[in-house]
């Protein structure tokens, strides 16, 4: 079977490029290979069903600073096809996306079975052959087009897009062609925590500034108390940046949580000295000051040794000490960690100095090009990691059929 173009793997990033690349030459014979036998299964679970397909961002140079890997490589692309472009491009094909407070985008219908409709009946518009239960096994460029071995057969293509997501089979045949792997590690996770001064507090959110203890690792957010110990958006920016670290570290280390984000302890200790005069008959577990979840407040002062009865007149320069170094520099413990919502992305890929940006080739082979997380390309939960999907397959659909 001979294709003008084969595209490797029936995700989110091979689908949006098979599609773009027909619509862009309509002419070309082209075909998705996908190794399971349903296709788009991961944006079917995708943000809990509901597929969040975007980011209501929509200045490349904001947009980058959501990847710890890819900021600077996407940089240009996202000048060429980004979140806007991603939103009139479904709106072209009747699918409207709503936007939600915290910015991510969503189809109006809430389900992703609306993508995954859309993308397939584009594709049968278009009379893209899709090829179920064919994983691709063997890549061989010969005589100037590519011969592609799967279990049940052999195609040659002019041109090849691996969109496999995170497969390490397929780094190790990439490998082979002379491309470098950076290892896969999770990114996406929350920590472990067992601490009695969050033990009890699952649901409660607060905003506050989250630091590695050891490593340049901190960001600033809300921060989700859960029954296994920390999550929030604040978290997951940290487990994402710092992926690589942390897993090095076998996710045992310190975080330290100002819960008071933007104050110093001395500053802290400040403002509590002065709670010492204006509240002097108040107890100071009884009611939580800088606005402060109520139940956090009264760990923070059971962790800072003060008995409950205590009044803020009472308070010693050691209690105030320790109430101050409780509510601004918090160190917890993290052991292990956990999945998020199910939500996990892989850190790790094809390394990226190793493919043009223009139009998502192989700097080491011709006619071989990359789109979506087989990429060392990952993001913050929030929709960007569909939308570094979607403008790889866009550009690679473009060079492939320019
Ligand atoms: C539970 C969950 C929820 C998520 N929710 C969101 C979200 O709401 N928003 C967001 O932006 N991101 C989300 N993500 C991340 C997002 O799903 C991925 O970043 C995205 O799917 C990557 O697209 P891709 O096309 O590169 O890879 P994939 O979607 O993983 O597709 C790769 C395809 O290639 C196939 N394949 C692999 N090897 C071969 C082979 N050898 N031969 C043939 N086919 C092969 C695979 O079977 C697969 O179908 C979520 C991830 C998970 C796990």
């Amino acid at each position: 079977m001979q294709y003008d173009i084969l595209i490797i793997g029936g995700g989110a990033a091979g689908f949006f490029a098979a599609i773009n690349a027909a619509e862009m030459d309509p002419g070309a014979k082209i075909a998705i290979l996908e190794r399971g036998k349903e296709v788009l299964s991961k944006v079917r679970i995708s943000g809990g069903g509901r597929c969040n397909v975007t980011h209501a961002e929509f200045l490349p140079k904001e947009l980058v600073k959501n990847y710890p890997r890819g900021e600077k490589e996407l940089r240009g692309p996202f000048h060429q096809f980004m979140t806007g472009d991603t939103i009139a491009w479904f709106e072209e094909r009747n699918i409207e996306l709503k936007i939600e407070e915290d910015g991510r985008m969503f189809p109006v219908s809430d389900t992703s079975e609306t993508i995954i409709n859309c993308f397939l009946s584009e594709a049968e518009g278009l009379k893209i052959q899709v090829r179920k239960s064919e994983a691709v096994k063997t890549l061989h460029w010969k005589d100037s087009h590519w011969e592609v071995g799967t279990q049940k057969s052999t195609l040659s293509a002019s041109k090849i897009l691996i969109a496999t997501g995170s497969n390490p089979k397929i780094w190790k045949l990439l490998e082979k062609l002379g491309h470098s792997i950076s290892a896969a590690v999770p990114s996406l996770f929350t920590f472990n925590i067992k601490d009695n001064r969050i033990a009890d507090l699952p649901g409660i959110s607060t905003h506050a500034e989250v630091k590695v203890q050891g490593e340049k690792l901190q960001d600033e957010g809300p921060v989700l108390i859960t029954h296994w110990g920390l999550s929030g958006p604040a978290i997951l920016r940290l487990s994402a940046w710092g992926a690589r670290e942390l897993h090095d570290l076998d996710y045992n280390f310190n975080v330290e949580v100002n819960w008071l984000p933007g104050f110093s302890s001395e500053e802290i200790l400040e403002q509590l000295k002065v709670l010492k005069f204006e509240l002097a008959k108040q107890q100071v577990f009884k009611k939580a000051q800088f606005e402060l979840p109520k139940r956090l407040w009264q760990n923070l002062v059971t962790a800072s040794k003060i008995e409950g009865n205590i009044t803020w007149a009472d308070l010693n320069k050691d209690e105030l000490l320790r109430l101050a170094q409780q509510l601004t520099a918090a160190v917890f413990q993290v052991n292990g960690k956990s999945t998020f919502k199910e939500e996990f992305v892989t850190a790790g890929g094809i390394d990226l100095k190793e493919v043009n940006f223009k139009t998502f080739e192989s700097r080491i082979q011709n006619n071989l090009f990359f789109a979506g997380e087989v990429l060392n390309i990952d993001a913050v939960t929030g929709g960007f990691n569909f939308q570094n999907a979607w403008t790889g397959g866009y550009l690679a659909a473009k060079a492939m059929t320019s």
